[in-house]
Protein backbone atom coordinates (compact mmCIF):
# COMPACT_ATOMS: atom_id res chain seq x y z
CA UNK A 1 0.00 0.00 0.00
CA UNK A 2 0.69 3.62 -0.50
CA UNK A 3 2.05 6.08 2.25
CA UNK A 4 3.38 9.61 2.93
CA UNK A 5 6.76 9.69 5.22
CA UNK A 6 9.25 12.26 6.37
CA UNK A 7 12.70 11.93 4.20
CA UNK A 8 15.74 13.08 5.98
CA UNK A 9 15.82 15.98 4.06
CA UNK A 10 12.54 17.37 5.45
CA UNK A 11 10.08 16.35 2.77
CA UNK A 12 7.36 14.30 2.11
CA UNK A 13 7.67 10.96 -0.08
CA UNK A 14 5.08 8.51 -1.66
CA UNK A 15 6.33 5.11 -0.59
CA UNK A 16 4.70 1.42 -0.80
CA UNK A 17 5.25 0.16 2.68
CA UNK A 18 4.04 -3.49 3.75
CA UNK A 19 0.94 -3.95 6.53
CA UNK A 20 1.69 -6.23 9.13
CA UNK A 21 -0.54 -8.16 11.32
CA UNK A 22 -3.07 -6.80 13.50
CA UNK A 23 -2.76 -7.24 17.03
CA UNK A 24 -4.82 -7.12 20.04
CA UNK A 25 -6.63 -4.35 20.96
CA UNK A 26 -6.01 -3.13 17.31
CA UNK A 27 -7.96 -2.62 14.02
CA UNK A 28 -7.41 -1.81 10.48
CA UNK A 29 -8.83 0.91 8.66
CA UNK A 30 -9.39 1.67 4.85
CA UNK A 31 -8.60 4.72 4.22
CA UNK A 32 -11.07 7.55 2.27
CA UNK A 33 -9.21 11.14 3.14
CA UNK A 34 -6.55 13.01 5.66
CA UNK A 35 -6.27 16.78 6.13
CA UNK A 36 -3.00 18.23 6.01
CA UNK A 37 -2.04 20.50 9.29
CA UNK A 38 0.64 22.51 9.77
CA UNK A 39 1.51 20.09 12.42
CA UNK A 40 2.36 18.07 9.76
CA UNK A 41 4.36 20.97 8.14
CA UNK A 42 6.40 21.10 11.61
CA UNK A 43 6.64 17.63 12.06
CA UNK A 44 8.09 16.92 8.43
CA UNK A 45 10.73 19.75 9.11
CA UNK A 46 11.73 18.38 12.33
CA UNK A 47 10.71 21.06 14.74
CA UNK A 48 10.05 18.53 16.92
CA UNK A 49 13.07 15.99 16.75
CA UNK A 50 13.61 13.87 13.64
CA UNK A 51 10.92 11.35 12.47
CA UNK A 52 12.19 10.27 9.16
CA UNK A 53 10.27 7.10 7.38
CA UNK A 54 7.54 8.12 10.01
CA UNK A 55 4.00 8.14 8.01
CA UNK A 56 2.28 11.66 7.94
CA UNK A 57 -1.01 13.11 9.36
CA UNK A 58 -3.45 12.95 11.81
CA UNK A 59 -6.52 14.04 10.21
CA UNK A 60 -7.25 10.56 8.69
CA UNK A 61 -10.56 9.30 8.15
CA UNK A 62 -11.37 5.70 6.96
CA UNK A 63 -13.84 2.34 7.24
CA UNK A 64 -13.02 -0.63 9.62
CA UNK A 65 -12.18 -3.64 7.16
CA UNK A 66 -10.60 -5.67 9.76
CA UNK A 67 -10.52 -6.00 13.66
CA UNK A 68 -7.88 -7.76 16.02
CA UNK A 69 -8.84 -9.96 19.37
CA UNK A 70 -10.12 -8.05 21.80
CA UNK A 71 -11.73 -5.45 19.89
CA UNK A 72 -15.18 -4.09 20.90
CA UNK A 73 -15.34 -0.64 20.26
CA UNK A 74 -15.32 -1.15 16.31
CA UNK A 75 -16.76 -3.03 14.06
CA UNK A 76 -16.13 -3.89 10.43
CA UNK A 77 -17.75 -0.65 8.13
CA UNK A 78 -17.09 1.75 10.77
CA UNK A 79 -16.45 4.99 9.83
CA UNK A 80 -13.16 6.46 12.27
CA UNK A 81 -10.54 8.41 12.65
CA UNK A 82 -6.63 8.64 13.47
CA UNK A 83 -6.16 11.40 15.41
CA UNK A 84 -2.86 13.59 16.87
CA UNK A 85 -4.20 11.55 20.01
CA UNK A 86 -3.44 8.05 19.08
CA UNK A 87 -3.37 6.25 22.26
CA UNK A 88 -3.46 7.31 26.12
CA UNK A 89 -1.89 4.43 28.43
CA UNK A 90 -5.15 4.35 30.12
CA UNK A 91 -4.25 4.90 34.18
CA UNK A 92 -1.79 7.60 34.62
CA UNK A 93 -2.94 11.07 36.70
CA UNK A 94 -4.11 12.77 32.98
CA UNK A 95 -5.94 9.78 31.71
CA UNK A 96 -8.09 9.26 34.87
CA UNK A 97 -9.09 12.97 35.16
CA UNK A 98 -10.00 14.26 32.03
CA UNK A 99 -6.76 15.83 30.53
CA UNK A 100 -5.76 12.49 28.18
CA UNK A 101 -3.61 14.49 25.75
CA UNK A 102 -1.68 14.92 28.45
CA UNK A 103 -0.74 11.64 28.84
CA UNK A 104 3.54 11.32 29.51
CA UNK A 105 2.80 7.76 27.45
CA UNK A 106 0.96 9.23 24.73
CA UNK A 107 1.39 8.58 21.23
CA UNK A 108 1.00 11.01 18.64
CA UNK A 109 -0.56 9.90 15.01
CA UNK A 110 2.27 11.14 12.25
CA UNK A 111 4.56 11.51 14.71
CA UNK A 112 5.67 8.84 17.34
CA UNK A 113 3.13 6.78 15.63
CA UNK A 114 2.74 5.72 11.49
CA UNK A 115 -0.78 8.37 10.68
CA UNK A 116 -3.03 8.91 8.14
CA UNK A 117 -1.58 9.61 4.99
CA UNK A 118 -1.30 5.81 3.54
CA UNK A 119 -3.87 3.84 1.87
CA UNK A 120 -4.48 1.44 5.15
CA UNK A 121 -3.87 2.33 8.52
CA UNK A 122 -3.55 0.21 12.38
CA UNK A 123 -5.23 2.35 14.82
CA UNK A 124 -5.46 1.36 18.48
CA UNK A 125 -9.63 0.77 18.58
CA UNK A 126 -10.44 2.15 21.76
CA UNK A 127 -9.02 5.59 20.55
CA UNK A 128 -10.67 5.75 17.19
CA UNK A 129 -12.84 7.68 17.40
CA UNK A 130 -16.22 7.16 15.31
CA UNK A 131 -17.58 9.59 12.80
CA UNK A 132 -21.47 9.92 12.99
CA UNK A 133 -23.58 8.89 10.32
CA UNK A 134 -24.39 12.12 8.08
CA UNK A 135 -20.77 13.78 8.27
CA UNK A 136 -18.65 13.47 5.36
CA UNK A 137 -15.15 12.12 5.66
CA UNK A 138 -13.43 15.33 4.35
CA UNK A 139 -15.09 17.29 6.58
CA UNK A 140 -14.68 14.74 9.27
CA UNK A 141 -11.09 14.59 8.66
CA UNK A 142 -10.65 18.64 9.29
CA UNK A 143 -12.70 18.19 12.55
CA UNK A 144 -10.16 15.08 13.68
CA UNK A 145 -7.56 17.94 14.47
CA UNK A 146 -8.41 21.29 13.11
CA UNK A 147 -11.87 21.52 14.53
CA UNK A 148 -11.42 19.62 18.03
CA UNK A 149 -8.47 21.69 18.31
CA UNK A 150 -10.19 24.91 18.53
CA UNK A 151 -13.62 23.65 19.65
CA UNK A 152 -11.43 22.42 22.79
CA UNK A 153 -9.25 25.66 22.96
CA UNK A 154 -12.80 27.99 22.77
CA UNK A 155 -14.20 26.14 26.03
CA UNK A 156 -10.42 26.78 27.53
CA UNK A 157 -11.29 30.55 27.41
CA UNK A 158 -14.32 29.56 30.04
CA UNK A 159 -16.58 32.29 28.39
CA UNK A 160 -20.24 33.06 27.89
CA UNK A 161 -22.51 33.59 24.85
CA UNK A 162 -21.93 37.22 23.85
CA UNK A 163 -19.29 37.69 24.63
CA UNK A 164 -15.99 38.63 22.33
CA UNK A 165 -13.35 36.72 21.53
CA UNK A 166 -9.93 37.29 19.39
CA UNK A 167 -9.26 34.44 17.18
CA UNK A 168 -5.82 35.08 15.98
CA UNK A 169 -4.64 32.75 12.60
CA UNK A 170 -7.01 32.31 9.79
CA UNK A 171 -6.22 29.04 8.66
CA UNK A 172 -7.22 25.78 8.73
CA UNK A 173 -7.60 26.28 12.32
CA UNK A 174 -8.94 29.42 12.61
CA UNK A 175 -11.38 29.83 10.07
CA UNK A 176 -12.90 26.44 12.37
CA UNK A 177 -12.68 28.04 15.32
CA UNK A 178 -14.34 31.21 14.20
CA UNK A 179 -17.32 29.00 12.87
CA UNK A 180 -17.43 26.97 16.38
CA UNK A 181 -17.12 30.39 17.98
CA UNK A 182 -20.01 31.76 16.02
CA UNK A 183 -22.74 29.14 15.18
CA UNK A 184 -21.65 26.57 18.66
CA UNK A 185 -20.43 28.79 21.23
CA UNK A 186 -22.53 31.99 20.30
CA UNK A 187 -19.67 34.52 20.91
CA UNK A 188 -18.61 38.08 18.27
CA UNK A 189 -15.23 37.30 17.04
CA UNK A 190 -12.31 39.37 16.10
CA UNK A 191 -10.48 37.64 13.55
CA UNK A 192 -6.93 38.32 12.96
CA UNK A 193 -4.54 37.65 10.23
CA UNK A 194 -1.35 39.46 8.39
CA UNK A 195 -2.87 37.84 5.03
CA UNK A 196 -6.09 39.98 3.65
CA UNK A 197 -6.99 37.14 1.29
CA UNK A 198 -7.67 35.01 5.26
CA UNK A 199 -9.76 37.98 6.72
CA UNK A 200 -11.96 38.42 3.61
CA UNK A 201 -12.53 34.38 3.67
CA UNK A 202 -13.35 35.26 7.90
CA UNK A 203 -15.52 38.04 7.02
CA UNK A 204 -17.81 35.60 4.74
CA UNK A 205 -17.93 33.16 7.43
CA UNK A 206 -19.38 35.90 9.75
CA UNK A 207 -16.18 37.68 11.95
CA UNK A 208 -17.79 40.43 13.45
CA UNK A 209 -14.32 42.28 13.14
CA UNK A 210 -11.30 41.89 10.92
CA UNK A 211 -7.63 43.08 11.76
CA UNK A 212 -4.76 42.84 10.23
CA UNK A 213 -1.59 43.44 12.07
CA UNK A 214 0.77 44.49 9.19
CA UNK A 215 -1.96 47.47 9.22
CA UNK A 216 -3.33 48.13 12.33
CA UNK A 217 -2.09 47.88 16.12
CA UNK A 218 -4.43 44.58 17.41
CA UNK A 219 -4.11 45.47 21.18
CA UNK A 220 -4.60 49.22 20.83
CA UNK A 221 -7.47 48.88 18.47
CA UNK A 222 -9.10 46.34 20.50
CA UNK A 223 -8.49 48.18 23.66
CA UNK A 224 -9.69 51.29 22.21
CA UNK A 225 -13.19 49.32 20.28
CA UNK A 226 -14.23 47.19 22.64
CA UNK A 227 -12.47 47.62 25.91
CA UNK A 228 -10.65 44.52 25.17
CA UNK A 229 -11.61 41.36 24.34
CA UNK A 230 -12.62 38.86 26.85
CA UNK A 231 -10.64 36.20 26.20
CA UNK A 232 -8.60 35.10 22.68
CA UNK A 233 -7.21 31.61 21.31
CA UNK A 234 -4.42 32.18 18.83
CA UNK A 235 -3.62 29.74 16.27
CA UNK A 236 -0.85 31.99 14.31
CA UNK A 237 2.67 30.55 13.87
CA UNK A 238 4.19 33.73 14.91
CA UNK A 239 5.37 35.16 18.49
CA UNK A 240 3.83 38.67 17.40
CA UNK A 241 0.29 37.11 17.41
CA UNK A 242 0.66 36.08 21.09
CA UNK A 243 1.96 39.13 22.25
CA UNK A 244 -1.09 40.68 20.10
CA UNK A 245 -3.75 38.66 21.94
CA UNK A 246 -1.73 39.48 25.85
CA UNK A 247 -1.97 42.76 24.80
CA UNK A 248 -6.27 42.74 23.00
CA UNK A 249 -7.70 40.84 25.88
CA UNK A 250 -9.61 42.63 29.25
CA UNK A 251 -8.69 41.99 32.77
CA UNK A 252 -9.59 38.18 34.21
CA UNK A 253 -9.24 37.51 30.43
CA UNK A 254 -7.81 33.87 29.61
CA UNK A 255 -5.46 33.71 26.41
CA UNK A 256 -5.39 30.19 24.68
CA UNK A 257 -2.45 29.23 22.92
CA UNK A 258 -2.52 26.50 20.28
CA UNK A 259 0.02 27.66 17.42
CA UNK A 260 3.43 26.27 17.72
CA UNK A 261 6.02 29.06 16.90
CA UNK A 262 9.62 28.14 17.97
CA UNK A 263 9.74 30.63 20.26
CA UNK A 264 8.87 32.16 23.23
CA UNK A 265 6.88 35.05 24.04
CA UNK A 266 6.60 38.28 26.13
CA UNK A 267 4.86 37.95 29.08
CA UNK A 268 4.51 41.21 31.15
CA UNK A 269 4.80 40.35 34.67
CA UNK A 270 2.84 43.43 36.12
CA UNK A 271 0.09 42.61 33.20
CA UNK A 272 -0.75 39.50 34.22
CA UNK A 273 -0.31 39.72 37.65
CA UNK A 274 -2.38 43.53 37.86
CA UNK A 275 -4.81 42.21 35.44
CA UNK A 276 -5.34 39.03 36.11
CA UNK A 277 -4.69 37.43 32.78
CA UNK A 278 -3.92 33.71 32.20
CA UNK A 279 -2.11 32.06 29.46
CA UNK A 280 -2.69 28.83 28.99
CA UNK A 281 -1.75 25.96 26.23
CA UNK A 282 -4.56 23.17 25.14
CA UNK A 283 -3.58 20.28 23.01
CA UNK A 284 -5.83 18.56 20.60
CA UNK A 285 -8.72 17.35 22.26
CA UNK A 286 -9.92 14.23 24.60
CA UNK A 287 -12.11 11.35 22.57
CA UNK A 288 -15.09 13.21 24.17
CA UNK A 289 -14.01 16.66 22.93
CA UNK A 290 -13.91 15.14 19.27
CA UNK A 291 -17.02 13.37 19.52
CA UNK A 292 -18.90 16.46 20.10
CA UNK A 293 -16.72 18.29 17.58
CA UNK A 294 -17.52 15.82 15.00
CA UNK A 295 -21.13 16.08 16.29
CA UNK A 296 -21.64 19.43 15.17
CA UNK A 297 -19.92 19.25 11.94
CA UNK A 298 -22.99 16.37 11.58
CA UNK A 299 -25.44 19.45 12.21
CA UNK A 300 -24.15 20.97 9.92
CA UNK A 301 -23.10 24.09 12.89
CA UNK A 302 -19.70 24.10 11.25
CA UNK A 303 -18.97 23.70 7.51
CA UNK A 304 -15.37 22.89 6.66
CA UNK A 305 -14.22 24.43 3.73
CA UNK A 306 -12.28 21.34 2.17
CA UNK A 307 -10.35 20.56 -1.28
CA UNK A 308 -9.42 16.99 -2.39
CA UNK A 309 -5.53 17.02 -3.66
CA UNK A 310 -3.73 13.25 -4.53
CA UNK A 311 -1.09 11.80 -2.58
CA UNK A 312 1.55 12.83 -4.80
CA UNK A 313 0.54 17.09 -4.26
CA UNK A 314 1.82 16.46 -0.71
CA UNK A 315 4.99 18.76 -0.78
CA UNK A 316 3.08 21.28 -2.82
CA UNK A 317 0.74 21.47 -0.24
CA UNK A 318 3.41 22.01 2.48
CA UNK A 319 4.89 24.91 -0.29
CA UNK A 320 1.68 26.99 -0.26
CA UNK A 321 0.78 26.47 3.21
CA UNK A 322 4.22 27.77 4.36
CA UNK A 323 3.54 30.83 1.82
CA UNK A 324 0.20 31.30 3.50
CA UNK A 325 -2.06 30.55 0.27
CA UNK A 326 -4.74 28.01 1.73
CA UNK A 327 -8.31 29.09 2.65
CA UNK A 328 -9.30 26.03 4.41
CA UNK A 329 -8.23 22.66 4.18
CA UNK A 330 -6.07 20.41 1.50
CA UNK A 331 -7.04 17.12 2.48
CA UNK A 332 -5.37 14.26 0.76
CA UNK A 333 -7.28 11.92 -1.53
CA UNK A 334 -6.78 8.36 -0.46
CA UNK A 335 -9.52 6.25 -2.31
CA UNK A 336 -8.04 7.63 -6.15
P1 LIG B 1 -2.24 27.43 8.68
O1 LIG B 1 -0.93 27.57 8.03
O2 LIG B 1 -3.39 26.85 7.89
O3 LIG B 1 -2.73 28.83 9.29
C1 LIG B 1 -1.89 29.72 9.99
C2 LIG B 1 -2.44 31.11 9.79
O4 LIG B 1 -1.73 32.05 10.63
C3 LIG B 1 -2.30 31.62 8.35
O5 LIG B 1 -3.56 32.06 7.88
C4 LIG B 1 -1.33 32.79 8.49
O6 LIG B 1 -1.56 33.80 7.52
C5 LIG B 1 -1.61 33.26 9.91
N1 LIG B 1 -0.57 34.11 10.52
C6 LIG B 1 0.78 34.05 10.35
N2 LIG B 1 1.38 35.02 11.07
C7 LIG B 1 0.40 35.68 11.73
C8 LIG B 1 0.38 36.78 12.65
N3 LIG B 1 1.50 37.38 13.04
N4 LIG B 1 -0.82 37.20 13.13
C9 LIG B 1 -1.96 36.59 12.74
N5 LIG B 1 -2.00 35.56 11.87
C10 LIG B 1 -0.83 35.12 11.37
O7 LIG B 1 -1.96 26.51 9.97
P2 LIG B 1 -2.98 25.62 10.86
O8 LIG B 1 -3.07 24.26 10.28
O9 LIG B 1 -4.18 26.42 11.12
O10 LIG B 1 -2.11 25.46 12.21
C11 LIG B 1 -1.76 26.62 12.97
C12 LIG B 1 -0.81 26.27 14.12
O11 LIG B 1 -1.52 25.49 15.09
C13 LIG B 1 0.42 25.45 13.73
O12 LIG B 1 1.54 25.89 14.48
C14 LIG B 1 0.03 24.04 14.16
O13 LIG B 1 1.16 23.22 14.42
C15 LIG B 1 -0.72 24.36 15.42
N6 LIG B 1 -1.65 23.30 15.89
C16 LIG B 1 -1.75 23.14 17.22
C17 LIG B 1 -2.64 22.22 17.72
C18 LIG B 1 -2.78 22.06 19.20
O14 LIG B 1 -3.33 21.04 19.64
N7 LIG B 1 -2.37 23.01 20.02
C19 LIG B 1 -3.41 21.43 16.86
C20 LIG B 1 -3.29 21.65 15.48
C21 LIG B 1 -2.40 22.59 15.00
ZN1 LIG C 1 -3.15 19.02 13.52
ZN1 LIG D 1 -1.92 8.17 30.59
Amino acid sequence: MKAIVATADHKAEVIEKEMRPLEYGEALLDMECCGVCHTDLHVKNADFGDVTGRVLGHEGIGIVKEVGPGVTSLKVGDRASVAWFFEGCGHCEYCGTGRETLCRSVKNAGYTADGGMAEEVIVTADYAVKVPDGLDPAAASSITCAGVTCYKAIKEAHLNAGQWILISGMGGLGNLALQYAKNVFNLKVVAVDVNDGQLEFAKEYGADICINPLKTDVAEFVQKELGGVHGAVVTAVAKSAFNDAVGAVRAGARVVAVGLPSAAMDLSIPRLVLDGIQVVGSLVGTREDLKEAFQFGAEGKVVPNCEMRPMEDINDIFDEMERGEIRGRMVIDLKN
